[in-house]
């Protein structure tokens, strides 16, 4: 029976100050100064003073947490100092995954943004003429470089001049389009495209806030060159064609295909504009990807504006591209909107060193399309490795095949062949399992499915694999 009042139990508990001076804390202070670890004290001490008055701790709880004060005090600071920002492993699989921070940057990139970030640069400067310079400068010159070393692959001429401008999403990319393009006038699109892509980008919202009216033309699963011709009146400003991005339509439909649309455009002298969303700069068929057009596709096809994603296909930093005809670009450029939606030196910095590894032809570089191709056989063979080092009985591991996702607005459905660890365990669930990884430092994200945890280590560095081996025999 606990006797002792709160009043006395209160009274128990040490001043601030006292615990500032006692021997203990002095590295502490050394270490983090005196006013966070002070802050720190008595964040602690007013937990204590609650749980008594809560009740929940009598004389003999007291006397323990006072022997644990130091460390109690030790772990609030932790906590304070802590960034809310933290790596993780993601074993989920999904390579473009908005939620984990879509597209890990490449090594070049990261040190690029470092020599950047870390000094003064010409971002506005140019260096010949030692006057005032243009920031999209950059990385206008190098898609050109791409979309020339493009055609000359293809042996096709260019047709068209092509300028690129960034801004800071791909969602700011179509807005700034549309409103440039298309300010109190009409913009045709198909209701089939009408999407809603994940965090409320709606396209008839975005064509509102733009000051465009949105002309619906053909049905959800079937619009045709000739629904946007009938559509076209002198009020109509752009063409829009939307990816579907985050699903698909099957059965009996019917989209025009983008020469066909380009040459409705042409023939009204009309601008044709995409939003690509994922915007590839490689061929996707060489992932196994069927019908996904890239950057490059739908420009040589005729379409005079692309827009697409910084950090989706792209495997950069984030940011919203928009590329085409020169005129169409300049006024984009020139719009008061831009300003509002330029972007910083660190996202130049990041692209820039990413676009060059497209220069170079290095696609192993860029870590998403590392991920995107590497082979089921080569992922087997580190699950293999994996399962191996696990050594847990009350475990049961198993190496089965099932599909990673490409993610971020690919081809919905887009999926690469993987072998997945599968992991069961006697005493814990699937969802108590993926609670430790969670809780494991850095925390681990995996997928569940029917009861059992998932791995899929085509999203896990390499040099992760022993981490996660590590944080799953822990739950034995
Ligand atoms: C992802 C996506 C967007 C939005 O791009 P953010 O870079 O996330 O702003 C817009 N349109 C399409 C078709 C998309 O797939």
């Amino acid at each position: 029976m606990n006797t002792t009042s709160a009043t006395d139990l209160y009274r128990g508990l040490p001043a601030v100050d006292e615990l500032l001076r006692s021997p203990k804390v002095a590295p502490l202070i050394e270490s983090h100064g005196q006013p966070i670890v002070a802050e720190a004290i008595r964040v602690v001490l007013a937990r204590l003073r609650r749980e008594i008055s809560s009740g929940n701790l009598d004389a003999n709880g007291v006397t323990i947490a006072l022997e644990g004060l130091h460390a109690a005090v030790e772990r609030q600071l932790c906590e304070t100092l802590r960034h809310s920002l933290r790596p993780i492993i993601n074993a989920t699989g999904v390579i473009l995954h908005t939620n984990l921070g879509r597209a890990p940057l490449a090594e070049s990139a990261f040190e690029h943004i470092r020599e950047i970030a870390l000094g003064y640069s010409n971002l506005e400067f140019d260096l010949e003429s030692g006057e005032r310079g243009k920031r999209d400068g950059h990385v206008d010159k190098l898609f050109r470089q791409l979309m020339d070393k493009e055609l000359a692959d293809r042996n096709v001429r260019a047709t068209q001049a092509v300028s690129t401008i960034i801004v800071n999403n791909n969602a700011a990319a179509v807005l700034l389009a549309l409103n440039t393009l298309a300010e109190d006038g009409e913009v045709i699109v198909s209701r089939g495209e009408l999407v809603e892509i994940g965090g409320s980008f709606r396209i008839p919202d975005v064509m509102a806030k733009s000051k465009a009216t949105l002309r619906e033309v053909g049905t959800t699963n079937r619009t045709r060159a000739g629904d946007y011709e009938k559509a076209i009146n002198e009020k109509t400003r752009l063409i829009l064609r939307v990816h579907r991005s985050n699903f698909e339509i099957t059965g009996f439909t019917e989209q025009p295909r983008l020469d066909e649309l380009a040459e409705v455009a042409q023939k009204h002298k009309i601008p044709l504009m995409e939003d690509l969303g994922s915007g590839a700069l490689f061929d996707l068929r060489s992932i196994g990807v069927s019908g996904e057009p890239n950057v490059f596709e739908s420009l040589r096809a005729g379409v005079d504006v692309v827009s697409y994603s910084g950090d989706k296909l792209l495997g950069g930093p984030q940011a919203g591209i928009l590329s085409g005809r020169s005129d169409l670009i300049t006024k984009m450029r020139s719009n008061s909107i831009f300003r509002a939606l330029r972007v910083d030196k660190l996202t130049y910095a990041a692209l820039e060193a990413t676009l060059l590894s497209y220069v170079k032809g290095d696609h192993a570089l860029i870590p998403a399309l590392r991920m995107m191709h590497m082979s089921k056989e080569e992922i087997g063979k580190r699950a293999d490795h994996f399962v191996r080092q696990i050594q847990a009985a009350k475990l049961s591991v198993e190496i089965v095949d099932g599909a990673s996702l490409i993610g971020g607005g690919a081809a919905p459905s887009a999926t690469l062949p993987t072998r997945l660890i599968a992991i069961t365990h006697k005493d814990l669930s699937a969802d108590e399992m993926m609670m430790r990884l969670r809780n494991s430092d850095p925390p681990i994200v995996a997928r569940v499915e029917d009861g059992r945890v998932l791995l899929d280590l085509r999203t896990v560095f390499p040099e992760q694999d022993e981490v996660v081996a590590n944080a799953v025999t822990r739950f034995n």
